[in-house]
């Protein structure tokens, strides 16, 4: 079993990294951003909550998060293991993290930290495109550029965009992760589980670094 952390700004390529982890593993890809998406496209209060908090680019809190999380770490408890996706954010909830796996009798193997300047991420923010049918994620910026432009490669759909990924809410994202996700590194960094990656660089060779590390 392998569990696995990603640590990293908004827009710094961690889900992309995360599919490619969950088909050679066959790891159990948890985004609590997702989760928390999912939540609230519901229309009950909770969803239209969580709506306002996550297109402000705030942080939903902890004890929310930490329930969806817990119950998808049961459910898949007998899986090969689990990629963490935008989860831990706080350090409270990277506590949280450990109590849970120590009562499932897991453990973190590796946190793979991507780090990448503020100014590439905005710029990749605004370039983040994702099909409303596939859910696959494109960025008209990058190497993840749709064939034809703006309509999805696999499914024809045409792309949208992540209410929050604008320069408004990408800034406060960025300053909830500094202030509130970037204690995280000195916590993994004690417990020996760190390991610092560009993720400036190319898809491959940003894979290529976390597969020469786990194995
Ligand atoms: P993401 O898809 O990871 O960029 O997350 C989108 C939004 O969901 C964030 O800006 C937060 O509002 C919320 N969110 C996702 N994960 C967490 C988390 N672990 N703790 C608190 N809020 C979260």
């Amino acid at each position: 079993m392998k569990n696995i952390i990603l640590l990293a700004p908004p827009a710094s390529g961690k889900g992309t990294q995360a599919s490619l982890l969950k088909k050679d593993f066959d790891l159990v890809h948890i985004s609590t951003g997702d989760l928390l998406r999912s939540a609230a496209s519901r229309n009950d209060d909770l969803g239209i909550k969580l709506k306002e908090i996550m297109s402000s680019g705030t942080l939903v809190s902890d004890d929310i998060v930490i329930s969806l999380l817990k119950e998808k770490l049961v459910e898949n408890r007998n899986s090969n293991g689990f990629i963490f996706d935008g989860f831990p954010r706080t350090v409270n909830q990277a506590i949280e993290l450990d109590k849970l796996l120590n009562e499932l009798e897991m453990n973190i193997d590796y946190v793979f930290l991507m780090e990448a300047d503020y100014d590439i991420l905005l710029k990749r923010i605004t370039g983040r495109r994702s099909c409303p049918k596939c859910g696959k994620i494109y960025n008209i910026y990058t190497d993840l550029k749709p064939v034809r432009e703006d309509i999805c490669d696999v499914c024809f759909e045409h792309l949208v965009s992540r209410s929050d990924d604008n320069p408004d809410s990408f800034k406060i994202r960025y300053q909830e992760y500094l202030a509130k996700t970037y204690p995280l590194i000195d916590y993994y960094e004690e417990h020996g589980k760190l390991i610092r990656i560009n993720a400036l660089d190319s898809i491959e060779k940003v894979y290529d670094k976390i597969l020469s590390v786990m194995k």
